[in-house]
């Protein structure tokens, strides 16, 4: 089923409900977010749109007649100049990003904050056997301790493959079915 569609008066871009409860048209008054913005953020001498007066020109107003009444924005105006619509339009985006977002966590064999589980990390990449040796040593962990788990191929249910050459290693990880 095709949604409705709602024109934006000033760019004639298209949107729908969706947009109009992330804040990205206004149904009110059909005129988009974007457009909004750029009119907020166009000199006073085109638009006073979103704008604080100044000492030179009148911006919104919350007593004024024309702010309270005649304004055709006036629902909106006040939104962009206390930043309010400004900030749900950032959180409703923030969110729709992060629902839309794939999950992906690499699940590894081991604990994720563990040294072996950094040394499985560094040896997926693949790495001089002398590298690894030093980066043991560095951490005060025996190297062959190191290799005797990686060697297993299987932890915890996951398993990988341990490729070793005379002087370098590479684990396959996540093994393809
Ligand atoms: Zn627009």
């Amino acid at each position: 089923m095709k949604s409705i569609q709602f024109e934006c008066l000033l760019c004639n871009e298209l949107f729908t409900e969706i947009d109009i409860i992330n804040f990205r048209f206004f149904i009110a008054t059909r005129v988009c977010y974007t457009c909004y913005r750029s009119l907020q953020k166009s000199p006073f001498s085109y638009s006073c749109f979103g704008k604080k007066s100044d000492d030179k020109y009148l911006g919104y107003d919350s007593l004024a007649h024309e702010c309270r009444e005649l304004c055709p924005d006036r629902k909106i105006c006040p939104g962009f100049v206390n930043k309010k619509l400004i900030k749900l339009r950032k959180l409703a985006e923030a969110e729709t990003v992060v629902k839309n977002k794939p999950i992906v966590i690499r699940q590894y064999p081991f604990r994720p904050s563990s040294l072996i589980c950094k040394a499985f990390k560094l040896c997926m990449k693949g790495v001089p056997l002398t590298v690894l040796k030093r980066w043991c040593k560095h951490r005060n962990k025996n190297h062959n301790w190191v290799l005797l788990m990686l060697r297993k191929e299987n932890k915890n249910g996951r398993r990988w493959r341990f490729n070793e050459t005379r002087d370098s290693i590479k684990l396959d990880y996540p093994l393809s079915r």
